[in-house]
């Protein structure tokens, strides 16, 4: 049996201490607490990767204060679009769902389009339909709608500019908030999800990489499990999270190698700003950001909880 572990993120970017309230820190590390220990309950019981993976996410998703689910940014029109992915490492099953509204928990709908739908990846209107017709939970408009988005959105709404999470603002206030999980269970078998809302007055359907299987999750034994979270238009470029499973199995890099590169050299190199959270089938843990910081946490077997949010 093998020793579980899980680790999430919330978003990396300019996270500056100047800019950040006691009280609101440890909001932040109240939702990463609550996370991390909803993973670790199904993995201490004997649970999957994949149920923990996508237990920890639904706890960031109705957690205000990040980008996904309940908090999701808001879109040109004033909507709320998300996207979401989840693998597992046994089998590379996967599932991922784009540009749904009102769907209470879009990670839950990646594992169910996983398990049930016959295919990997849906989206929109008639992903929605197949939500529904899987009965999963439904919130109004209301639901989603957070003061702190909204503002962000009335700042940029009237431009054509969109803004990632990260953005840093001529005020100095930067935002934050796609949020992630990768797990290892007692029986070996990793998995990873990650859920969003994406980019503040994104337009025209615009996707980024958390819900593309490869661009900003990726699950796999044999090398590692892979969650996302920066510029995405990079992150797709780059095939950060397969890339690294194929540095792992490929070139026999470690975990930590082949992060480091695509991290801090790579995706520097074209100037995509953004980190991700990496586990192997051993329980190491990368957690690995080219930003000012990154929200994040971690929860082995037997340990205490660690949480993290500057560099
Ligand atoms: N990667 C996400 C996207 O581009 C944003 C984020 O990580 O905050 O949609």
């Amino acid at each position: 049996m093998k020793k579980h572990a899980i680790a999430i993120h919330g978003g990396a970017g300019t996270i500056l201490r100047a800019l950040m309230t006691p009280e609101k820190e440890a909001q932040y590390k109240q939702g990463l607490q609550n996370a991390l220990l909803a993973g670790n309950q199904i993995l201490s019981k004997g649970g999957s990767s994949l149920d923990a993976v996508e237990a920890a996410v639904i706890s960031l998703e109705n957690f205000p204060l990040f980008n996904a689910g309940k908090g999701a940014v808001f879109t040109n029109k004033g909507t709320h679009e998300m996207d979401a992915s989840i693998m597992e490492g046994k089998n590379q099953e996967a599932g991922a769902v784009s540009g749904v509204s009102n769907v209470q928990n879009p990670i839950h709908l990646a594992k169910v389009i996983m398990q049930k739908s016959g295919h990997v990846f849906l989206q929109g209107a008639d992903a929605e339909l197949f939500a529904r017709n899987m009965n999963l939970p439904f919130q109004n408009n209301d639901y989603f709608y957070t003061a702190e988005r909204y503002k962000q959105w009335q700042d940029v709404k009237d431009t054509d500019g969109y803004q990632l999470d990260h953005t840093v603002l001529e005020t100095g206030e930067k935002k934050f908030g796609t949020v992630g999980a990768v797990a290892l269970d007692i029986h070996g078998n990793l998995a990873a999800a990650t859920s969003t809302g994406g980019m503040t007055n994104k337009r025209f359907g615009r996707v980024g990489d958390s819900p593309i299987i490869g661009a900003g999750t990726y699950a796999n034994n044999n090398t590692c499990a892979i969650s996302c979270t920066g510029h995405g238009e990079y992150f797709m470029r780059a095939v950060v999270a397969y890339d690294i499973s194929c540095l792992m199995e490929y070139k026999g890099y470690s975990l930590q190698q082949a992060c480091n590169y695509v991290v801090k050299d790579k995706l520097v190199k074209m100037g995509g700003e953004g980190g991700l959270i990496g586990m192997d089938a051993q329980g190491n843990i990368e957690l690995c950001f080219n930003s000012e910081g990154m929200y994040r946490g971690i929860l082995r077997q037997g340990e205490e909880v660690y949480l993290g949010i500057y560099e």
